[in-house]
């Protein structure tokens, strides 16, 4: 039985395809190719260079590979871009979504692993945020997946389908032997940033924001490795497979940094004390996000092993300075 991955190519869609490869799982990726990269893929792993909201396309690789299990990460996933552009969200998040269901129910898929996120919970009331926390998103981008959800949710109610949504909070790092991580050209995610900043391809740091009511006035995530991120999605297919009910589940670690302490242990890590300076807040931020975490604990086989923020930076900061080489050797595409 094969597993569909869209947007394998991509930065966590990479680390699990890793890992569903070393668990020994036949893998097939859809790609458009817009902001991933075959060199991401570890070898033997077919990719489809294609939109996934070009039906009869999906549908001939879903029946040509026999696919049994869907993940579907390929999406936008820029907060600000979607405040700018936001009817390109609900297009590439929401409507593809739909299209994808489409051919999935068509096809027999029966099961479903959703990329959604922490942005459908805008400005929690209560941190850590719980999954039955009211959706309230700030953006379109989490307006586009929370609308995803639904769709999802109102298919496998008609439908023979199961899933599991997995809500990431901030995921950050890369895989430990440097084997993939972060590629896409231009990214706005802090730990990105900052690692740029710390490997003197960026002057300065901007932070967005020192006004907000937490204990330094910057906003607060939860940062959570990409590698045991990818562990959670192989952890929600054993579940399905073994017959578990379609299910949301939040990914984190539970416990909150705050942007100048991610500043801060970049620079302590790569000892490179960078430029760093206070910005106007961003359009559509949210000020604390953290997860609650008992759920996944409990309904997944899922202990995190990376859990240390310092890893995460070191992790994060070895594949920076790998890309940067491979950039340099001038190897950027392939
Ligand atoms: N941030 C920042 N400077 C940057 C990038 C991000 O201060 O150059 C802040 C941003 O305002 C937010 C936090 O870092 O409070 C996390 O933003 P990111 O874009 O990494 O992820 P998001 O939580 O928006 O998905």
């Amino acid at each position: 039985m094969t597993v569909l991955v869209t947007g394998g190519a991509g930065y966590i869609g990479s680390h699990t395809v890793l890992a569903l490869v070393e668990s020994g799982e036949t893998v097939v990726v859809i790609d458009d190719l817009s902001t991933g990269f075959p060199y991401l893929l570890p070898d033997g792993v077919s990719l489809f260079k294609g939109n996934i909201g070009d039906e009869n396309f999906v549908e001939s690789v879903i029946n040509s590979c026999g696919v049994e299990c869907i993940f579907h990460f390929a999406a936008s996933v820029v907060v600000s871009d979607s405040m700018r552009d936001p009817l390109a969200y609900y297009s590439n998040n929401t409507a593809v979504t739909c299209n994808l269901l489409r051919v999935a129910v068509k096809c027999g898929v029966t099961r479903l692993i959703f990329s959604s996120t922490a942005a459908v919970y805008g400005n929690p009331d209560h941190v850590p945020v719980a999954e039955n926390a009211t959706m309230r998103p700030l953006s379109p981008y989490g307006s586009s997946k929370m609308m995803a959800e639904q769709l999802l949710h109102d298919v496998a109610v008609a439908h023979d389908l199961n899933y599991v949504v997995l809500r990431y909070f901030n995921v950050a790092g890369a895989d430990p032997s440097a084997r993939t991580g972060l590629a896409t050209a231009g990214a706005t995610h802090l730990f990105k940033i900052a690692v740029e900043a710390a490997t003197e391809q960026r002057d300065r740091v901007d932070v967005f924001g020192i006004d907000y009511s937490t204990p330094d006035g910057s906003c607060i995530r939860d940062f959570i490795h990409v590698s045991d991120l990818a562990q959670a999605h192989l952890a929600a297919l054993s579940y399905l497979r073994k017959g578990g009910q379609s299910t949301v589940l939040n990914c984190g670690y539970g416990r909150g940094y705050s942007v100048l302490e991610i500043i801060e242990t970049v620079q302590r890590i790569s000892r490179c004390k960078f430029a760093v300076k206070v910005a106007n807040r961003r359009l559509g931020d949210i000020m604390t996000l953290i997860a609650d975490t008992s759920r996944i604990r409990t309904v997944l086989d899922w202990t995190p092993r990376y859990d240390n923020i310092d890893i995460i930076t070191e992790h994060a900061l070895a594949w920076e300075i790998k890309s940067l080489n491979r950039f340099k050797s001038g190897r950027t595409t392939s």
